[in-house]
């Protein structure tokens, strides 16, 4: 009598080590950055996460989440966003990609080489995707964001070992400011919605 498939599979994995998953399996998980590493902070980080934070402010004073954006490079501003999801109707106006956008157009290049970007709260996936595209020198940012954070929250596309472009990234300036102004957003919400 012959061994059935289905017996050959299951003595199979009994042999198998431990970790003897498939091949492409094991190169996808191992390539994987998932603690975060992070660059320490410099010296005019503060400065210009104020004039991230003024700007998130513009966007809770017209009823937005409030998040703002700025792109810097060699210590000009070259790009200013707040989040105008609301107002546009548009999924992709979110801060970081409005002030991606106009570093862009500013620089005349989709490559921002040498930029940095400041944005007060952790970026999504599709921020921290575009900040790849865009092959940015560094990521600062305020406020962890745990619910759709992409920068060591609940992914690390920022650090990704297995993209070729991989920015910098410094966390947590100006955290608590940034998060009290989410926390009193939403606060005052609850309140007007009663
Ligand atoms: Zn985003």
């Amino acid at each position: 009598m012959t061994a059935s498939p289905e017996t050959e599979r299951r003595v199979a994995r009994q042999l198998a080590p431990e970790d003897a998953v498939h091949p492409g399996a094991a190169n996808h998980n191992a390539g994987s950055v998932l603690a975060p590493t992070g660059s320490p902070e410099t010296s005019g980080d503060r400065a210009f996460m104020e004039q991230a934070l003024a700007l998130a402010r513009e966007a809770g004073e017209l009823g937005e989440i409030p998040v703002g954006a700025l792109a810097v490079r060699d210590g000009l501003v070259i790009g200013r966003g707040y989040n105008r999801r609301e107002i546009d109707r548009d999924p992709l106006a979110h801060a970081e990609l409005i002030a991606l956008k106009q570093a862009a157009s500013q620089l005349g290049a989709w490559r921002l080489a040498n930029v940095v970007l400041y944005v007060t709260l952790e970026p999504c996936a599709m921020c921290a995707g575009a900040m790849v595209q865009g092959r940015i020198a560094r990521l600062v940012y305020g406020a962890d964001d745990p619910k759709t954070g992409a920068a060591g929250s609940l992914y690390n596309l920022v650090e990704e070992a297995r993209h070729n472009h991989r920015p910098a990234v410094t966390r947590g300036v100006l955290a608590d400011e940034s998060s009290k102004l989410l926390v009193d957003f939403f606060r005052g919400l609850r309140v007007k919605g009663g």
